[in-house]
């Protein structure tokens, strides 16, 4: 009979564990952009079953929150509700809320409205609404135009021709709602980035995460890392969907007040504790610039900023001066 000291057995008891404990990394195409979760996890199946969990609740929310399916519940919406009032998921009005919530923060630069007339840009085929047609839109541009009943859960459009699209903040509130499963499931190492929109539980095992900034004029390039722990960070750049003519850049990230492009800065990356905060403010203050973002940023003490201006330099809030810049 083999005899075993009792550490020794412990440790033949524990060792396949162990020795089983990985990174596991997998990537999807979901919601229009690159979905990918990297994990640690002591068993290599239960941790891929979670990141398949995570890549079906981005699906289900792209079926109900995708402005280009018509079936989608956003779509309805945009169909009916100038007409009357509509019944909508706690879900989808929780979001208007969220949406409303950040027009008011930001002072209307942050209006899912904006659809109006971003629904009219293709930046594929480099199609834009014409000088009369943006005149013509631009009064349907206010999210003061949108109606939430909380008893009832409605939602009505006070004028007709109102579009919403929840493109500046539905990512990040996906990211989260990963987030919160793969916490569910005990995880506590584990990444989540959806494009531009990445949370963070945890950190790599003993050492930070570490986070690119991508170069604006330059995919090659970092403009800086950001070592970080249990964040959610967001990047809002006029470099991910563009085209440009007659010399004028024009990019997906629409000022409300003009219809146009917003000029000014190159990207924002904005750091918060969830991705829903940090998506729905890189995109405002993309559209505020520079001088009054950070003026907000600094009112918010729960949030920094990375700024890159039209020169290309980078500024930063105030609680990032260690940062390791390119
Ligand atoms: P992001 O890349 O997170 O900045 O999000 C950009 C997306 O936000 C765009 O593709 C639009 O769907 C949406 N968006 C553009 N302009 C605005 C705006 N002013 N307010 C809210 N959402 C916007
Ligand atoms: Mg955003």
């Amino acid at each position: 009979m083999i005899r075993m000291a009792p550490g020794l057995l412990l440790l033949w008891l524990l060792l396949p564990a162990f020795s089983q404990a990985q990174w596991l990394s997998q990537q999807a195409d979901i919601m229009g952009t690159r979905i990918s979760v990297e994990l640690w996890h002591d068993d290599p199946t239960l941790g891929e079953l979670a990141i398949a969990a995570v890549f079906d609740e981005f699906k289900r929310l792209d079926e109900k929150l995708s402005p280009y399916k018509s079936d989608s519940e956003l779509s309805l919406v945009n169909r009916m509700a100038a007409e009357s009032a509509i019944d909508i998921s706690s879900e989808l009005f929780q979001l208007l809320q969220e949406s409303r919530k950040y027009s008011e923060l930001t002072g209307g630069a942050f209006d899912i409205t904006f659809a109006s007339i971003g629904h009219q840009y293709d930046y594929r085929t480099g199609q834009k609404p014409d000088q009369q047609r943006t005149r013509q839109t631009l009064p349907l541009i206010d999210y003061r135009h949108i109606e939430l009943d909380p008893e009832r859960k409605t939602v009505r459009f006070l004028r007709k021709g109102v579009k919403i699209d929840l493109g500046g903040i539905a990512k990040g509130y996906a990211v989260d709602r990963g987030i919160a499963l793969l916490r569910k499931r005990a995880i506590e190492h584990a990444l989540i980035s959806a494009g531009g929109d990445s949370r963070l539980i945890g950190d790599h095992r003993g050492r930070p995460w570490h986070i690119g900034i991508q170069a604006p004029r330059n995919k090659q390039a970092m403009a800086a890392v950001l070592p970080l722990s249990d964040s959610a960070i967001s990047t809002s750049g006029d470099y991910e969907r563009f085209f440009e003519a007659d010399g004028v850049r024009y990019h997906h990230i629409i000022t409300p007040r003009t219809g146009h492009s917003a000029k000014g800065v190159q990207s924002v990356t904005i750091l918060a504790g969830n991705a829903l905060r940090t998506d729905a403010l890189s995109t405002s203050i993309f559209v505020l610039g520079a001088e009054a973002g950070m003026v907000l940023v600094d009112r918010l003490v729960d949030v920094e900023a990375i700024i890159i201006d039209q020169q290309g330099a980078l500024l930063t809030s105030s609680g990032l001066d260690s940062l390791d810049k390119h």
